[in-house]
């Protein structure tokens, strides 16, 4: 197991332990694990049982996808019958329902749209610090969300930004995100 994947596990057991002792400590003394939320007042259930999950998910028909970003492209489709163009790539047009796509590499450079500051993070990313997620309108016409690796004070809307594709630190698989062009 690679030290990320070890230190996130450490971190998230650390996390977990802490809301499993306050949710025995309410079961006692209530007997049910309902609590109100302070800021809504709405009443919350929290299930006593964990669940862990892990993905898999079957990428068998965008294969092409795969293979690109180990070779740190990012490819796209294109359906032959309509035309359309999409990212993330569709093995079955959505549109015109044909399966006949085309896979086209992405081009580099797209306009920022608009952004947000993420600083409440989903667990699988608790161990990374505040970061920006936005969206980059690409010249092929479709638009991609994607991490934005820049100083938020610094982005304004129409801000040219370059396509990165590689492995990001943190995680060190190979994934695509944005930084603003020089
Ligand atoms: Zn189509």
């Amino acid at each position: 197991m690679s030290t990320i994947i070890q230190k996130l596990r450490e971190y998230l057991d650390k996390a977990e332990a802490e809301q499993i002792r306050q949710l025995d400590q309410l079961v006692a003394a209530t007997g049910l694990p309902v609590y109100k939320d302070p800021k809504t007042g709405a009443l919350l259930w929290v299930d006593v049982r964990e669940l862990r999950l892990r993905f898999q998910l079957s990428v068998n028909r965008i294969a092409k996808f795969v293979e690109g970003l180990s070779q740190e492209r990012l490819y796209y489709t294109v359906c032959k019958r309509c035309g359309a163009k999409y990212f993330p790539p569709q093995a079955d047009c959505p549109r015109c329902k044909s399966s006949d796509v085309e896979w086209r590499e992405v081009s580099r450079e797209g306009e920022l749209i608009t952004w947000t500051v993420i600083n409440v993070k989903p667990a699988s990313f608790a161990h990374n610090k505040d970061y920006v997620v936005g969206i980059v309108k690409m010249p092929e016409g479709f638009n991609i969300t994607a991490w934005v690796d820049a100083d938020p004070a610094t982005l304004r809307p129409g801000a040219k930004m370059r396509l990165v594709v590689g492995r990001r630190p943190g995680e060190n698989y190979i994934t695509y995100w944005f930084r603003p062009a020089p």
